[in-house]
């Protein structure tokens, strides 16, 4: 493989619904796009799941374009590439700035799986045809909005219910949910919003059967988080804290966490999520991916990824008619039954629908 061009598209994408954060309400995602050329005139795509503003990690859609141009794509182009995995090995001496790596590394990822004729799934060693999805609700006006909205997927197939929570808005939500869907997987995500001092209200949650609650303490945390697992029966899984398959070996070693989280973004790229997969497997902790409202492209990588062995619970990858009016895909994702068939075409196994890219592109640049 050789890279010969690259372009860059700033994407402005209408939600179905608004998404709030703690930077407040937006009615579109904002993110980068990334189309890979390579000498053979193979195209391969990645995107870039840095929101436009810093309140899942430190990262944004314009530090990720600033990394892009600056140092990684000048790092990447006409280079001799023999395998995806020299991606991340030739990103290393940058530290940290993992979603602009992996935006990148996802775009190779791709033109490799078309030139060895194969999908992305068995390149990456995986082997299902089809994938078990979860849906991740915010959180709502009342707790009976929610339960209308969880009925709603409920009925649709859904096998995993993730809810947000946090101070205020936990205990009693997750009785009310409980009681009204006895025999669904339900999790909690509190996107750290407790510290070690609430433990008590945790441990209520423990009544309830939860499947996990996600990364309850800091984002940054590994060591209040084991000694918080030592007084829950509820699994903790981790998301934010974990960004390598190192830092996955520290949290398992400390017993923070029986469960990871993998986003392929926040790690890096698919290379160090597949060795973060593979830890986990030879030591007995199930994987599942999270999602970051990724258009089809960032989705397509999920549902890949999502093929390997260890991944046995259901993530966040929900159908493109969740999130999007129309997605940049053909054809769009389609849950049934609770299920993604995985596309059995080379590489990502989804077309882009170029007349969509252009209606929904802010601003573009090309490096050759
Ligand atoms: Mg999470």
């Amino acid at each position: 493989m050789k890279i010969t061009e690259i372009t860059i598209r700033h994407l402005k994408m209408k939600l179905n619904a608004p998404f709030t954060t703690s930077f407040g309400t937006f009615t579109d995602k904002d993110f980068l796009l990334l189309e890979a050329k390579d000498e053979d005139g193979t195209i391969g795509w990645g995107e870039s799941v840095a929101f436009h503003s810093p309140w899942y990690n430190e990262e944004t859609l314009q530090t990720n374009w600033h990394m892009l141009e600056d140092f990684l794509i000048p790092i990447i182009l006409n280079k001799d590439l023999k395998h995806p995995d020299e991606v991340s090995e030739l990103f290393a001496p940058i530290r940290k700035n993992n979603m602009a790596k992996s935006t990148i590394e996802g775009a190779v990822w791709d033109i490799y799986a078309q030139q060895t004729n194969q999908t992305l799934a068995s390149a990456l060693g995986g082997h299902k045809n089809k994938i078990e999805v979860g849906i991740s609700i915010g959180i709502q006006k009342s707790i009976d909005d929610l339960v209308l909205l969880v009925d709603e997927y409920v009925k649709e197939g859904y096998k995993r219910i993730k809810v947000k929570i946090k101070p205020g808005w936990d205990v009693d939500v997750m009785r009310t949910l409980r009681e009204k869907f006895l025999d669904v997987a339900i999790m909690a995500d509190a996107n750290s919003a407790y510290r070690l001092e609430d433990a008590e209200t945790l441990k209520q949650l423990d009544a309830f059967d939860l499947t996990m609650i996600e990364q309850p303490l800091a984002s940054d945390d590994i060591i209040d988080h084991a000694q918080l697992q030592k007084m829950l029966k509820t699994p903790i899984c981790l998301d934010e804290s974990i960004h390598s398959v190192e830092d996955a070996r520290k949290a398992v070693e400390l017993g923070s966490t029986k469960i990871i989280n993998i986003k392929i973004g926040r790690v890096g790229g698919l290379t160090e999520a597949k060795k973060i997969h593979d830890y986990c497997e030879a030591n007995g902790i199930p994987v599942w991916c999270g999602g970051m409202l990724e258009s089809g492209i960032g989705r397509a990588h999920n549902v890949a990824l999502t093929t390997l062995s260890n991944f046995i619970l259901p993530g966040d990858t929900a159908g493109s008619s969740r999130y999007w009016e129309k997605d940049i895909i053909e054809p769009e994702v389609i849950v049934e039954n609770g299920f993604i068939k995985v596309p059995q075409t080379a590489g990502i196994g989804y077309a882009v629908d170029r007349e969509a890219v252009k209606s929904f592109t802010a601003a573009k640049k090309h490096y050759k």
